[in-house]
C-alpha cells in the first residue's frame, strides 16, 4: 500500500513513519513529489497493516496496491517514469535507438560501428564483452578489454555504452565502464543478480526471459527497484512459441500491456526477437506505432563474419535507412527520434 501525506509534512514525521514501517518487518520508500509526498509500505500483506497507519494524523489517505509487483506498477506511480542518461531520456517523447554488434570483437571494428550508427541517430552503443552463449564452444566474449574497447568507442563517439553483466562478480566491472547495466534473457529470473544490480546507481535494462510471462516480467523489475534501484527499463526481446521460421516470436502485445501495468520504460528489440535481418526494419517500424520508448538493433560491418548473430545485424548503410524511416514512423505517433 502507499501512504499519501498531507502537504507539509516534516522530515522527522517522515522519518518517524518509515521507522514504524520497518518496525513491523516492511520496507518504506518515499517519493517526494512537487505536491505530495508519498511512502510506499513494501512487503507481502502490507495492507493488514493499514490501522496503524490510517490513525496517524499525517496520513491523509492509504491506497492499497493490487499488484503482486508494487514498486513497478502503474497503481504506485501514476506518471511515466524518464530515465535521464547524462541527458538521453528513456520513457520521454524521444525515441532511444541503441544499435551495434551482437559481441565486442576487434576494437577498430567497434569504433567505426560506432561511427555509423552515431551519425545514423543512435544514441547508445551496445555490445556484449560477457556473452551468453548457448554452446560452451561458441565465442564468450573479450571480457574486460570489450569493456575497454567500448570505453574507447565512447571516447571517441560520445555515444553511452549498454553492455551485460552475468555474474554477480561481474556487476562492478560492467558498473565501470558502461552507462547502462543489461540483464539478459537468461538471467531474468537469477534473483540474486538482480538484487546485485538493485544496488548499483546505474540503469538497468532488463530483457525479457524466453519464457517469461509479463507478470514474472514485472516481478523481476520489482526485485530490482526492492533494493533502491528505481531505474530500470524494460526490454522486450522475444518469447519461445510453436512458430518455427523466425528465432522468437517478437511480443508486441507486451508494450501496451506493460504501458497499462507499469510506469516503466519499455523497449523492443527486434533483432533477437525474429533472428532475421530482413524483418527487423518492419517490426521496428511497429514497435513505434505501438508505444516502445525506444529500440534495441544489432549492426556489424561484416555480419558474414560476426562472431556472433550475423544473420540478424543490420549493415550500417541499412540501419542509416532504417532510421531515415523510423523518424516518420515516430513522428506519425506523436513521437520524434
Ligand atoms: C544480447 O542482447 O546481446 C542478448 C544476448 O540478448 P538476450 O539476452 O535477449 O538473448
Ligand atoms: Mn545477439
Amino acid at each position: 500500500m502507499f501512504l499519501t501525506l498531507k502537504k507539509g509534512a516534516t522530515r522527522s514525521q517522515l522519518d518517524y513513519i518509515c521507522k514504524k514501517v520497518r518496525k513491523i518487518g516492511f520496507r518504506a520508500h518515499i517519493s517526494r513529489g512537487a505536491k505530495k509526498t508519498v511512502i510506499g509500505v513494501i512487503g507481502e500483506n502490507a495492507i493488514l497493516a493499514r490501522d496503524i497507519f490510517e490513525s496517524m494524523e499525517i496520513v491523509e489517505f492509504i491506497t492499497p496496491i493490487s499488484k503482486p509487483y508494487k514498486l513497478a506498477s502503474r497503481e504506485f506511480k501514476k506518471e511515466n517514469t524518464v530515465i535521464n542518461i547524462n541527458g538521453i531520456k528513456i520513457g520521454e517523447k524521444q525515441i532511444v535507438v541503441m544499435a551495434g554488434p551482437c559481441a565486442v570483437e576487434k576494437k577498430d571494428l567497434l569504433i567505426k560501428i560506432a561511427r555509423e550508427i552515431k551519425k545514423a541517430g543512435a544514441k547508445v552503443l551496445r555490445g556484449g564483452a560477457f556473452k551468453p552463449r548457448t554452446s560452451p564452444y561458441s565465442f564468450q566474449g573479450l571480457g574486460e578489454k570489450g569493456l575497454k574497447h567500448l570505453a574507447a568507442a565512447k571516447k571517441m563517439t560520445g555515444l553511452a555504452i549498454i553492455t551485460e553483466a552475468m555474474t554477480i562478480d561481474q556487476v562492478k566491472l560492467v558498473e565501470k565502464y558502461s552507462d547502462i547495466i543489461q540483464i539478459g534473457a537468461r538471467n531474468i529470473q537469477n534473483f540474486d543478480l538482480l538484487k546485485a544490480v538493485g544496488k548499483s546507481k546505474k540503469p538497468v535494462l532488463l530483457k525479457r526471459g524466453i519464457a517469461t510471462t509479463i507478470k514474472e516480467f514485472l516481478m523481476s523489475a520489482e526485485y530490482i527497484m526492492s533494493q533502491g534501484n528505481y531505474k530500470v527499463i524494460l526490454c522486450e526481446r522475444g518469447i519461445r512459441t510453436f512458430e518455427q521460421s523466425t528465432r522468437f516470436t517478437l511480443d508486441l502485445n507486451a508494450i501496451p500491456v506493460i504501458k497499462k501495468l507499469s510506469h516503466l520504460p519499455i523497449i523492443i528489440d527486434p533483432s533477437h526477437g525474429t533472428g532475421v535481418r530482413d524483418y527487423v526494419a518492419p517490426l521496428s517500424k511497429a514497435a513505434i506505432a505501438a508505444g516502445a520508448d525506444g529500440l534495441m538493433i544489432e549492426v556489424h560491418s561484416k555480419p558474414e563474419e560476426a562472431l556472433s548473430d550475423g544473420p540478424q545485424s543490420l549493415l550500417p548503410k541499412d540501419f542509416c535507412l532504417l532510421m531515415e524511416e523510423l523518424k516518420k514512423v515516430a513522428y506519425a505517433v506523436g513521437r520524434e527520434i
